[in-house]
């Protein structure tokens, strides 16, 4: 082997930085940083001084962008983790003690009722799972005072809205923590801590980096609940990567314009398909029909969101021609938020692991298509549905 020059060594410290910042943060990939002796070790370690020591525990580009989430939310702190799950299983295992109960509501995301009315059984935790469209319901499940309550500010695939504020009039007066997963709102629409919630929850996944191409999730709330949630987080391994949190921050750029365009044009498409009549049903929050329109209006910003959820006559074979006939115009891709409009089928995805009288309950069969609408002009949108519905 040749004799190479040492400076070609990755080892090498870097050059210093110059002393004009550049316009977009860097991408810091570094796992470890360097520690100039045994104090400063102590120091970073025990937090006495800031910086970094290890990638796992914190990094640059995490800290920028749980900021970021965590002024979108007005949260006091803040934390990324490596998907929304990941943030999810973040906040369990930080808030909820052995032998204590979880209320879930009964249309959360098919992988949270998973984790919480499943997987927490096997470490002593209980749960009930309670409809919380119902207030009576509710404050029945509250009287055993659990430790917290999970819902989403809007439901899939049926849109239900949470009456956010009553909720937390509730969980507040009975010591129970309560968990809003805003992933289908987003913070343009709503925020849940300005509503009284606890703990929000966000898989940045979806329409808060907007691009497909990440997997991440942020928690945020208030200083006095946060001292166990960056530790637990950095001990389950739950963080996330340098690069996926830089294209996120990257996303967050232009969410605002983002859902705008995307609420607007789902308005749009929910009265097309409203106004057909040869549908079973159409579920949109900005739809007079729905029937949580009138606390939509008081409770989300200026806009419903950008999930639109109908169901054809004729069941599964009619949902199969469907997304033949609309082919690539809107792809078939069971998840949400991306730039361009795709649809989803919950009967053989999100909701594949409900019991057929589950599912029924909650008006979903074979026909029913969700559609994650984009940023496309509406009557390319619009266009496309009428063809394949033709
Ligand atoms: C996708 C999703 C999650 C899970 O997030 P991941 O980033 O996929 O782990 C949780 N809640 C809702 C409402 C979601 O749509």
């Amino acid at each position: 082997m040749n004799d190479l020059p040492d400076d070609l060594d990755a080892t090498t410290p870097p050059p210093a930085r110059c002393e004009n910042a550049p316009l977009i943060p860097p991408l810091e990939l570094s796992v470890v940083y360097r520690m100039r002796d045994p104090d400063d070790a102590d120091a970073r370690l025990s937090g006495a001084a800031s910086g970094y020591v290890y990638a796992r525990d914190r990094h640059p580009n995490a800290v920028e962008l749980a900021a970021k989430c965590s002024r979108l939310h007005a949260a006091e702190e803040g934390v990324v983790c490596g998907s929304g799950m990941g943030a999810l299983a973040a906040a369990v295992l930080a808030f909820i003690e052995h032998g204590q109960e979880v209320i879930v509501s009964d249309q959360l995301y098919g992988l949270s009722v998973n984790l919480l009315a499943k997987e927490l059984a096997r470490f002593g935790i209980r749960s009930r799972i309670v409809d919380t469209s119902s207030l009576n319901d509710v404050e029945q499940a509250l009287l055993s005072r659990p430790r917290m309550l999970v819902c989403e500010t809007i439901s899939n695939p049926n849109l239900r809205v949470a009456n956010l504020p009553d909720l937390a009039r509730l969980c507040q007066a009975n010591g129970t923590l309560l968990l809003v997963d805003n992933t289908f709102a987003t913070p343009v629409y709503c925020q849940p801590l300005r509503w009284g919630a606890d703990v929000v929850h966000e898989s940045l996944t979806k329409m808060m980096n907007g691009h497909s191409d990440v997997t991440l999730g942020f928690l945020g709330g208030r200083r006095e609940l946060w001292a166990r949630v960056p530790m637990v987080a950095s001990t389950w391994g739950l963080t996330a990567s340098p690069f996926d949190c830089w294209l996120a921050s990257r996303g967050l750029g232009t969410l605002a314009v983002r859902m705008e365009r995307a609420s607007a044009n789902a308005q749009a498409v929910a009265e097309y398909l409203h106004a057909r009549r040869d549908l079973v049903s159409v579920h949109y929050p900005g739809l007079p029909s729905h029937p949580d329109h009138a606390l939509a209006r008081s409770l989300l910003s200026g806009g419903y969101g950008s999930m639109v959820t109908f169901t054809l006559p004729g069941g599964r074979d009619a949902a199969t021609r469907f997304i033949h006939a609309v082919g690539d115009s809107i792809p078939f891709a069971p998840s949400l938020g991306d730039l361009n409009t795709t649809l989803s089928h919950p009967e053989s995805t999100s909701h594949r692991g409900y019991s057929a009288a589950e599912r029924e309950r909650l008006g979903i069969d074979g026909g029913t298509i969700r559609l994650s609408v984009g940023i496309e002009s509406a009557a390319e949108i619009v266009a496309a549905l009428r063809l394949a519905l033709a």
